[in-house]
């Protein structure tokens, strides 16, 4: 059986983060993905935007690598060429009771150290956006958006440059305990029993079912998947911001924002939609809530305007009674297999969190 040190499963964005990562400390590592490239999954079925961590739980993990991966990710941005923009994300309140509620927002968001909001009146924020109806709005300057696509090609060069390996086509199907860690059965066309002392299961909306063919891991620690799709649609005439604009969230979701692409093409989503397999296509007759929403700060919203677009699947961890979800990391502390790393639940904001998370990840590794 062929040995190596170390095996991320997943070539999304965490698993491309991890395995550089690893990498880069001088481990040997190999990436097996499924598919036949890299972020073909969730990965790129988001919204790219760099999200600042306002609203997640005061001390969660979503809270705490979401503010660290930002910084990391603006740095790493620059210095690799990526293209990005921190062009700012305004969340606006169009009725007094929402503006009511935007000083609670503030608060939360300093709460997880994100302490730059500003609060701006409807002039401010007019000024700012001129087709924008609002009663106030909150500023938050560290928001951007990022080419997806580019970041993950160049967190695969940084990991190859390192010594990584990618096997494409190369489904991880079962895992069992051998006498010198982990031994994998890798299905597709290079398919082959592999032996690894470190296993990292980064496998997105795979990750539960996977964890639940690994031999030795507690079925009982495996989380129940739950699928939440999100449906985008594209807006046909140019949409006249430059900043993403996000009403006050409702009770469920953060409502249906405009974000931007590098482009300046302006998209609307995701919004939630439960679903029990996974399936992109997005119905054209939910443009109907779309429009109502949008048009609450947009009131020039040209009928006609918004076509279907793309669509993303969360990978839930929780069902659709439970509102909060934080990312699940478990190391051997937390299940008892040596050796083996879990990630479930990287839902957003995975992508912004990604480099934060390969450190996490790293430091569980030491531990270990
Ligand atoms: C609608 C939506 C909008 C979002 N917007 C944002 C945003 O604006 N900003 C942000 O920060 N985050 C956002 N996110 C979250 C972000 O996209 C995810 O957190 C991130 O992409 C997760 O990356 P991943 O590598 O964990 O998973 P994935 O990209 O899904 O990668 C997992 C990979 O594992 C592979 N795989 C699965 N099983 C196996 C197996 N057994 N063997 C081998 N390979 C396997 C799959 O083929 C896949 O390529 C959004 C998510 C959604 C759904």
């Amino acid at each position: 059986m062929e040995q190596v040190e170390c095996v991320v499963v997943g070539a999304g964005v965490v698993g491309l983060a991890i395995a550089r990562r690893l990498a880069q400390a001088g481990r040997e590592v190999i990436v097996l993905e499924a598919a036949e490239g890299i972020g073909t999954g969730t990965s790129s079925r988001n919204s790219e935007v760099i999200h600042a961590g306002i609203y997640y739980r005061a001390g969660s993990l979503m809270a705490r690598l979401c503010v660290a991966g930002k910084q990391a990710l603006y740095t790493y941005c620059r210095d690799h060429g990526v293209p990005h923009r921190n062009c700012g994300k305004l969340i606006v309140a169009t009725t007094a009771a929402e503006a009511d509620k935007l000083a609670a927002i503030n608060s939360h968001a300093a709460a997880n150290g994100v302490d730059d909001l500003r609060t701006l009146d409807a002039a401010a924020a007019r000024a700012l956006e001129p087709s924008l109806s609002c009663v106030a709005a909150l500023l938050s300057p560290s928001t951007g958006i990022v080419d997806s696509h580019a970041y993950m090609l160049a967190l695969r060069g940084d990991a190859e440059d390192a010594g990584a390996a990618f096997a494409f086509h190369a489904p991880l199907l079962r895992v069992t305990s051998a006498d010198e860690g982990l031994a994998l059965d890798v299905g597709g066309e290079a398919s082959m029993t592999l032996g690894c002392r470190l296993l990292i299961n980064a496998a997105g909306l795979g990750a539960p079912a996977l964890a639940r063919a690994i031999e030795p891991m507690p079925p009982e620690l495996v989380p129940t998947a739950y699928l939440a799709k999100g449906n985008y649609f594209s807006c046909g005439v140019r949409a006249p911001f430059s900043h993403l604009i996000y009403p006050v969230p409702e009770p469920g979701g953060l409502g249906v924002h405009l974000t931007l692409d590098m482009g300046g093409q302006a998209r609307f989503g995701p919004d939630v939609e439960w679903i029990d397999s996974i399936d992109y296509v997005v119905d054209p007759a939910r443009a109907e809530r779309f429009y109502p929403a949008i048009r609450k700060y947009w009131p020039g919203l040209p009928d006609g305007a918004l076509a279907p677009g793309y669509s993303g699947i969360r990978p839930k961890i929780v069902p659709p009674s439970v509102a909060v979800q934080d990312f699940v990391i478990q190391g051997p502390d937390a299940h008892g297999v040596a050796g083996l790393i879990n990630l479930f639940g990287i839902e957003s904001p995975g992508l912004t969190a990604s480099l934060a998370i390969a450190n996490h990840v790293a430091d569980l590794v030491e531990a270990a």
